[in-house]
């Protein structure tokens, strides 16, 4: 019985990971052609001024429209095309299209906002990171203080000692920089104080549970005072109630993100978006 048992077992095991492999090497194979057959996507979400309720700065977010597999979300693809490489020339297209877009958006006479573009580590790392981010600005025409590029903790603290001089490097093209996800990550305040960062995005774990978790409201608050304290601007990520908003504003907090004021929305929405502003700033 244990022979057999122990063979079923291995069997599904085997299946399993058969699955896994064939699904991961469909994601792949698509991934790869995504770009040449224009399957890759921007959506926009709106960053909200709590004090007036306009709109600040808008986020890029991958979407991936495959013809065999549907929309795949991010969670899906971003750890795949990191792991296979796939995330620099992705990463690439996706800098030089949200540049595209806003200096389009300012071209057509809206009021210019920054947009913000997610870098991955792998993209970061690369020698060329400067030279992509410039080419991306120059191709554009962009000014780059319409660019905020989004970093995360673990990239900066893993990056190496080259970090600063890279970050420097990429402030003085005039660019933002942001940590995204603040709080999820393991970083040093001591160097915190070293990075030329613009702004902290508090991660949505926290903003999520904060009625429910007083932690997660010691959490919010203590980052929003080293955000001041820090001379950084702070904006919360995922606000999806008015209660969260609430304490966000009570906490001064100035700035938020996430459902309650938008959706992440195609980019042919967004002229509208922010010419008429937010439905609820009507
Ligand atoms: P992120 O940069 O932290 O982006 C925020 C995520 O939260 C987005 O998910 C957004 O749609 C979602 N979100 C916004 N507001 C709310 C809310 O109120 N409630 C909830 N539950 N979620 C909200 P998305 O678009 O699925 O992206 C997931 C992650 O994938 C991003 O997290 C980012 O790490 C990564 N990603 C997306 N686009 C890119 C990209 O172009 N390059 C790289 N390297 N990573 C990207
Ligand atoms: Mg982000
Ligand atoms: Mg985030
Ligand atoms: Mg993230």
């Amino acid at each position: 019985h244990a022979k057999e048992s122990g063979r079923n077992t291995y069997r599904f095991f085997d299946e399993r990971m058969n699955v896994n492999t064939l699904e991961r090497l469909q994601l792949e194979n698509g991934l790869r052609q995504a770009i040449g057959r224009q399957e890759l996507r921007l959506a926009y979400q709106a960053q909200v001024d709590l004090a007036s309720g306009r709109i600040i700065g808008l986020e890029a977010l991958l979407r991936w429209a495959s013809e065999p597999l549907g929309n795949v979300p991010p969670s899906r693809f971003i750890p795949l095309a990191e792991e296979c490489g796939l995330i620099i020339p992705i990463g690439d297209w996706v800098l030089r299209e949200a540049c595209r877009q806003a200096r389009q958006w300012q071209d057509a006479g809206l009021d210019p906002v920054p947009v913000g573009v997610n870098l991955s580590a792998l993209q970061f790392r690369r020698s060329d990171i400067v030279a992509g981010v410039a080419a991306a600005l120059d191709e554009s025409g962009l000014d780059g203080r319409w660019l905020e590029l989004e970093l995360t903790e673990s990239l900066l603290m893993e990056s190496g000692p080259d970090v600063i001089l890279t970050l420097g490097r990429l402030k003085a093209l005039g660019v933002r920089l942001s940590i995204d996800d603040f709080g999820t990550g393991y970083s040093s305040l001591a160097y915190l104080k070293r990075f030329p960062v613009d702004r902290l995005k508090i991660d949505q774990s926290f903003v999520r549970d904060l009625a429910q978790n007083p932690d997660d409201a010691v959490i919010i608050r203590t980052i929003i005072q080293l955000g001041h304290n820090l001379r950084l601007e702070v904006i919360a990520e995922g606000t999806e109630t008015l209660e969260q908003m609430d304490f966000l504003r009570r906490e001064g907090c100035t700035a938020a993100q996430g459902y309650l004021f938008s959706r992440p929305v195609p980019a042919d929405a967004i002229p509208a978006l922010l010419q008429r502003g937010l439905p609820l700033n009507r």
